[in-house]
């Protein structure tokens, strides 16, 4: 197994795990690279009383000092994590949302990887917790891509993750037809070729009773087609159990979708591993 480049730590509140515990089973695994990326949602960057706001079980505050957090402990176990290649990162939530703000996280020269995600539209909900019935699904949906071409277009981070995490939630999410969406979802990913970005492929939906890759083959397909060469593997792990779980499966997919490498981050520098 080569790579995992998106895992969560007990320094992201929905996660478990030191940094330590990672590695081991890592190396246990053979898992060649890893990445700790623990959430910093930038719409919420400082504790909850600096927005005079109530912490809750829901949303996450404090980016920057997860973020502290998770990069000391990760530099300290990068000095002794051999045979693992430990990275050191950052899952940026909203992007679009604090592009200053995002850029001082991207710019931090301890990073070697920032992964940039959607979870919010801006002034909505976590699409995890909104009611899918009261929702006009596919309005929602071009809402979602065209705040992904946002995020696409800043340069706050290496990797777009999770692609389709605005379906994620979905009633019945294998059965929507992206179809629609497809015109919109090519510019998303011409700027991220354009502008020598990667994508993911993220095994977090190998975990649910309907299991899928998040995104669909049809996806990756098109991303190679329109000249994507930058693709990595993720478990999206909250739990030391899944560190290395449906790995194989997803390097199966990468070589279905045409993939003869996987792309690493260092310092934000992609180069090749053999797949
Ligand atoms: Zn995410
Ligand atoms: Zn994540």
């Amino acid at each position: 197994m080569i790579m995992n480049l998106h895992t969560h730590t007990h320094h992201s509140p929905d996660a478990g795990n030191t940094v330590a515990e990672r590695v081991e089973a890592a190396n246990q695994a053979g898992l060649r690279y890893m990445a700790v990326t623990d959430h910093v949602e930038i719409n919420r960057y400082y504790p909850a009383a600096y927005y005079h706001a109530v912490e809750t079980d829901e949303y996450f505050y404090d980016g920057r000092g997860v973020f502290e957090g998770s990069v000391q402990e990760t530099l300290e176990e990068a000095a002794r994590c051999a045979p693992l290649v430990l990275l050191t990162g950052a899952e940026i939530g909203q992007i679009p949302q604090d592009i200053e703000k995002s850029a001082l996280i991207y710019n931090d020269p301890r990073t070697d990887i920032i992964l940039g995600s959607v979870h919010e539209l801006p002034g909505r909900p976590d699409f995890y917790f909104l009611d899918y019935t009261k929702e006009d699904i596919p309005a929602l949906v071009t809402a979602y891509f065209e705040e992904v071409l946002r995020l696409a277009q800043t340069d706050c981070y290496d990797v777009l993750a999770h692609l389709t995490y605005g379906l994620r939630y979905l009633p019945n999410r294998r059965a929507y037809d992206i179809t629609p969406h497809l015109d919109l979802i090519d510019e998303v990913l011409k700027t991220v070729i354009r502008k020598g970005k990667a994508i993911e492929l993220n095994g977090s939906g190998l975990r649910k009773p309907q299991p899928y890759i998040d995104p669909d083959l049809i996806l990756v397909k098109r991303y190679r087609d329109l000249g994507g060469k930058y693709l990595t593997i993720s478990t999206d792990a909250h739990d030391t159990r899944f560190v290395t779980f449906g790995i194989d499966l997803l390097e199966d997919m990468a070589r279905t979708a045409g993939f003869s490498k996987l792309t690493v981050f260092q310092k934000h520098e992609p180069f090749f591993v053999t797949l």
